[in-house]
């Protein structure tokens, strides 16, 4: 029988053969675009041609065509919908993908070709984007040791080997951990809670074949529970477990592994001639240095921190008004501040929810989508990887796009979090391949299901992640899309984010599930007044992390990471009733791959440049100025990697960003 992961896809829009594919065809299939992959670049390497930018570069764009067709099916499903079977596919994938990609930074040939490329880029005739592509190509060889000889050679491959099988362990610990644990709530328990808490733990007790009601981890329960649970001892019970996740002192604790990661990536950076592993990750960033990052945080965590013990004084005054002693605890600090933020923005979020349906929220990121861009969204009904994901197909003038995946909500199968992922990405070298993009989210699931005002934003922040996919006009695969600058690439997604605040859409798309009405306008009000709440809280537990994960990667790598995150918040006097936002056993986006490792930042470092990108459209008096979302398609969405990312958004805005728009954007201003 052929394996459908390898025949040609005769699909609509070529997507993957879905209900075909059975876990047993991964591995075979892997195997045969391994070796598939190996004989490309093997052909490339002994060519006995002298090297130009088509026999070489662009070649090499086109190697590992299976193996990127089966790695995007596979590794959405790890993360979306992952198995035991899955899991151990995964770990056993690990050495041999880590394996191959050390086999083609160490072939000696094959860089010789991309150095002499190098060497004479000026006299062959390359456009800019073929010079982008080759200058990129040649500085992932040397960032990966390719001028490294013998014993060193050899050491950095089994660091990066080792590296690549703990962060895959550190990632299906955290899983294991936030599967495995769940707390049944008697009757008294639910006393408190807004209906779609109790809805969700109902939902929770069913998945697990249970009566009843639980309570899990997952970031969509835990949240508003921690938030209205009057039961002090219960919330302090579950937020303990909660933080608790990789460090429970089981089989699944992180706490050795996220040691080890640590001294083996300052080991990696040394071998590579850096002073830090810091150093090495920020070069190719838009900050280029661990001063420059730390200098931006320490410019926000000031005034956040001022901010964030104003208002810990104002909570831990209204515990005591309510009869409970002592120190304002963590468990504590969601709780009054949701008491507080009824009082003074009356917004209550049960009473918001019904207007803010999973239906309306995607029908608001396509309108928006087609105001500013003329993008146009048709569903399509095709065999996908699970009942709940949604397929639709987006077109302009009508012309095929992409298509667009939603995977919505939570389940047991799926990793935290929110995600998008391209199972395929855009190119026009070999012929127009169009994108195939997807969004993952853990929205509880209800009939119907109604979101949170921040699950909406995520729902919002992974379609811009989606736009820049779907909007990707490059030729070489190697730049499309989000493959920028780590801290340039939450710029898209988090200036998305604007747009679902702007009341004419919220007066459009945010209409009460069962009756249509439009939501009140001085809900939307209140609800955009509200939108500085709490920032001294977000921004304190997001900056510390931040400067925590600096500070593991700048200079001697910890041996007890645990000791070192102390003595940094210690440092920077972190407030009492605040933690970190991903402390270390379960920092999965610096620990879980190297990903956001010394990367953290980027966040708000993108959230700089999105305060002040979205400002460029208020200031033409129309979010959807057309002139703008012009500028803001040529030169950030279509663009993808093709330029140095401070090229692309001086281009776009006429002038690099200051800090200002973000702290007035979070109220932090008059804190300083
Ligand atoms: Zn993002």
């Amino acid at each position: 029988m052929t394996n459908p992961l390898l025949a040609p896809w005769d699909t609509p829009f070529a997507l993957p053969p879905f209900a075909a594919i059975r876990d047993e065809d991964f591995m075979p299939a892997f195997d045969a675009a391994l070796t598939e992959a190996r004989a490309n670049i093997a052909a490339i390497a002994g060519n006995p041609e002298a090297p130009s930018f088509a026999n070489t570069i662009a070649a090499m764009e086109l190697a590992e065509e299976s193996l990127d067709r089966v790695g995007g099916v596979f590794y959405n499903l790890a993360g979306a919908d992952s198995t035991p079977a899955r899991e151990a596919l995964q770990r056993d994938l690990a050495p041999k993908m880590s394996a191959f990609s050390s086999e083609i930074i160490n072939n000696r040939a094959l860089f010789q070709r991309i150095e002499t490329l190098w060497q004479e880029h000026e006299t062959l005739g390359l456009d800019d984007e073929q010079l982008r592509v080759l200058t990129l190509y040649r500085r992932m060889f040397v960032r990966s040791g390719a001028q490294l000889d013998g014993a060193e050679a050899e050491r950095l491959t089994a660091v990066k080997a080792r590296l690549a099988v703990l962060g895959t362990e550190f990632g299906q610990n955290l899983l294991a951990d936030e599967r495995d644990w769940f707390l049944p709530l008697s009757a008294d328990d639910l006393e408190g809670l807004p209906d779609f808490v109790i809805a969700s733990a109902r939902a929770a007790a069913e998945e697990r074949g249970l009566e009843g009601h639980v309570l899990t981890l997952n970031r969509s329960l835990i949240v508003p529970f921690l938030q209205s649970s009057p039961n002090r001892p219960l919330r302090q019970r579950a937020y303990e477990a909660w933080v608790a996740r990789g460090a429970n002192g089981n089989a699944s604790d992180n706490r050795a592994i996220a040691a080890e990661i640590l001294s083996l990536r300052e080991e990696r950076a040394k071998l590579l001639g850096y002073p830090s592993f810091a150093a090495y990750k920020l070069e190719p960033e838009m900050a280029k240095t661990p001063q420059a990052v730390r200098d931006l945080l320490m410019r926000v965590w000031t005034p956040a921190r001022a901010k964030a013990e104003a208002d810990a004084a104002v909570l831990e005054g209204r515990m005591h008004a309510e009869g409970v002693n002592g120190d304002l605890e963590a468990w504590d600090w969601r709780y009054y501040s949701q008491a507080r933020r009824l009082e003074e923005h009356d917004l209550d979020e049960a009473a918001l929810k019904p207007y803010l349906s999973l239906e309306a929220m995607i029908g608001a990121a396509f309108d928006c989508a087609n105001r500013l861009f003329g993008l146009e969204f048709r569903p399509l009904d095709v065999p996908l990887y699970h009942p709940d994901v949604r397929a639709w197909e987006v077109t302009r003038n009508g012309k095929h796009v992409a298509v667009f995946l939603g995977d919505y909500f939570a389940r047991g199968s799926k990793r935290s979090g929110a995600w998008c992922s391209a199972m395929r990405s855009q190119r026009k070298l070999g012929g127009e391949v169009r994108p195939i993009v997807v969004n993952v989210c853990n929205f509880a699931k209800g009939d119907p299901a109604l979101l949170s005002w921040d699950d909406a934003r995520t729902l919002f922040h992974e379609f811009g992640h989606a736009l820049h996919q779907m909007l990707s006009d490059v030729t070489h695969g190697f730049i499309s899309g989000t493959s920028v600058a780590r801290d340039f690439v939450e710029l898209p997604s988090q200036l998305y984010e604007h747009w679902l605040s702007v009341p004419a859409v919220l007066e459009k798309h945010a209409k009460h599930w069962k009756t249509g009405q439009p939501m009140p306008a001085d809900m939307v009000q209140r609800l955009l007044a509200a939108s500085t709440y709490d920032q001294g809280f977000a921004t304190v537990e997001f900056v510390s992390s931040a400067l925590v994960d600096l500070a593991f990667h700048e200079g001697a790598a910890p041996a007890d990471p645990m000791a070192k995150q102390a003595e940094v918040l210690a440092d920077l006097g972190m407030p009492k009733a605040i933690r970190m936002r991903h402390a270390t056993p379960h920092f999965a986006h610096i620990f879980s791959g190297d990903g956001y490792s010394s990367g953290y930042y980027s966040y708000m470092w993108s959230e700089v440049m999105d305060a002040d990108a979205f400002a460029a459209f208020e200031e033409t008096g129309d979010a959807f100025d057309p002139a703008m979302a012009e500028k803001l398609e040529r030169f950030i969405l279509s663009a993808g990697g093709s330029r140095e990312a401070e090229a692309l958004y001086t281009d776009f805005r006429g002038r690099m960003p200051g800090v200002e728009p973000l702290l007035k954007g979070r109220g932090l201003l008059d804190a300083a």
